[in-house]
């Protein structure tokens, strides 16, 4: 029997369990994947996204800020020139994660997915676990939902809200619906690029980049972004040509973002493509999920060769990873004890409790043109998400964690970054905490 069992071992759920088991917490991590990180490595989710106001003061600290600067010590994080600490390298990303869980005493489990749940009135008793060694069922005082789709919560019926609509569903929802979701996306990267040429290259023909200058010296940091729906990006007519050509769709061409990584000195993370569909695809659905899958893989072929023939840098560059896992944007959001909106971002709303802060701009990656939107808060401001939007309304010993708390669409389209996942997994460890410790 432990004190404290997480479900789900990305930022979140690694937050969740190093806060409890550092007070002494008996708890146990499961993970459905062979290692830690969840989206930050299996879905090669990198850099984090900068959280920070004024004079570069980072409104996410605590674990999060010590995983980063373990990182750093061996080459495989960095700050960019805008302030930024959130640059990392995904690989090892992973080991850093299994460091942080072993010296706190967490104990972890792998390859293990949680299948169902065992409740009584407002307790959750256990989850059902599936691995190598058949099903198990696993008693805890405490349960923190990290899955990043609220699988536990909506396992013991907890209700949930699911894209753009604020409809309420309960497990099991695979209704064919109308329902709009921000795009799902395959991560991949490609190794062998002479980040050099790349980066002198942009720099002069894009000195803007999209996001910020290159950072030149050890680490070379770069990055570049453009949506099909930015008319003045310098490299629009090298895609342009590249469709005119065949040798992209131009679905292909909906976004593009590279981003260099530190410690990997030849390589580039694409956070595209965005996957190409006729109707907006449903996270919870396998059969969309599995389609997602197989047209990401086409499209990154098609991508990756007009690197290759189109830009500089790229000549002798090829892909070296294809991310485990499907990047999900947004799935279910648990109907929580507090719904955060977007108005609560825009006025920059303050709680009495608050388990993160963020000024992270509305971020809505659209697979329809003309539909994406990045709406930023008034300068200087930022927002707390309460602890509140971590409570279910229906168990006292169950909290959710990360990307689907209690929040609308259009909230969450702001709060998913990671540095917030942190913060929100740690404040989840540290409440459960104080509540096994009172017992
Ligand atoms: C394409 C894309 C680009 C993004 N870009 C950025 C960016 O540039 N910067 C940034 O800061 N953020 C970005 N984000 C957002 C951010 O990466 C995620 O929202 C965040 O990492 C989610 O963290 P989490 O802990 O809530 O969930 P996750 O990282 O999804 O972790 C959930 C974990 O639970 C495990 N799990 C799930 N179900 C089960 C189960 N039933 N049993 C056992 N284990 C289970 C999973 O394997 C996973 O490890 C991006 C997201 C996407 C999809």
């Amino acid at each position: 029997m432990w004190d404290l069992i997480i479900v789900g071992g990305g930022a979140s759920g690694v937050a969740a369990a190093v806060s409890a088991a550092r007070q002494k917490c008996k708890t146990l991590l499961i993970e459905k994947m062979g290692f830690l990180g969840g989206t930050s490595t299996a879905g090669l989710v990198t850099p984090m996204m900068k959280n920070m106001i004024g004079n570069n003061q980072n409104l996410t600290d605590g674990i999060y800020l010590e995983v980063l600067e373990k990182l750093r010590k061996t080459g495989h994080a960095a700050t960019h020139t805008d302030g930024n600490p959130g640059w990392f390298d995904p690989e090892m990303m992973k080991c850093v994660l299994d460091d942080i869980c072993e010296e706190a005493g967490v104990d972890v489990l792998f390859d293990t997915v949680v299948t169902n749940v065992k409740t009584q009135d407002d307790l959750l008793i256990s989850v059902t676990c599936f691995n190598k060694s058949g099903f198990s069922e696993l008693e805890a005082k405490y349960f923190i939902d990290a899955t990043g789709d609220a699988d536990v919560a909506a396992l013991a019926g907890v209700p949930f809200e699911l894209g753009e609509s604020d409809k309420t569903y309960h497990f099991m929802f695979l209704e064919e619906g109308n329902h709009k979701h921000q795009a799902i996306s395959l991560r991949f990267t490609m190794a062998n690029v002479d980040l050099e040429a790349l980066g002198d290259w942009l720099q002069k023909i894009d000195p803007d980049s999209g996001v910020s200058p290159v950072v030149k010296g050890e680490q070379i940091l770069l990055t570049t972004a453009h949506t099909w729906e930015d008319k003045d990006w310098k490299l629009r007519p090298y895609f342009d040509q590249a469709v005119k050509d065949g040798v992209l769709k131009s679905e292909d061409a909906a976004y593009f973002q590279i981003f260099s990584i530190p410690g990997q000195k030849d390589a580039i993370a694409f956070n595209c493509p965005r996957i190409y569909a006729e109707k907006s695809l449903n996270p919870l659905n396998m059969w969309d999920l599995s389609y997602a899958q197989k047209m990401g893989r086409k499209q990154i072929r098609r991508i990756a060769e007009f690197c290759k023939k189109y830009l500089v840098g790229f000549q002798d560059a090829y892909i070296s990873q294809i991310a485990p896992q499907l990047g999900i944007r947004d799935s279910r959001r648990i109907e929580g004890v507090y719904k955060l909106t977007e108005e609560d971002i825009f006025n920059a709303k303050k709680f009495s409790d608050p388990a993160a802060k963020s000024n992270y701009p509305v971020d809505i990656h659209s697979r329809e043109k003309g539909k994406s939107e990045l709406k930023f808060l008034p300068e200087g401001e930022y927002y707390e998400i309460p602890v509140e939007s971590l409570i279910t309304k229906q168990y006292t010993n169950l909290l959710v964690a990360g990307r689907p708390i209690s929040a609308t669409f259009r909230a969450e389209a702001s709060l998913r970054i990671q540095p917030n996942c942190w913060a929100l997994g740690e404040t989840a460890g540290n409440l459960a905490s104080e509540k096994i410790v009172k017992e």
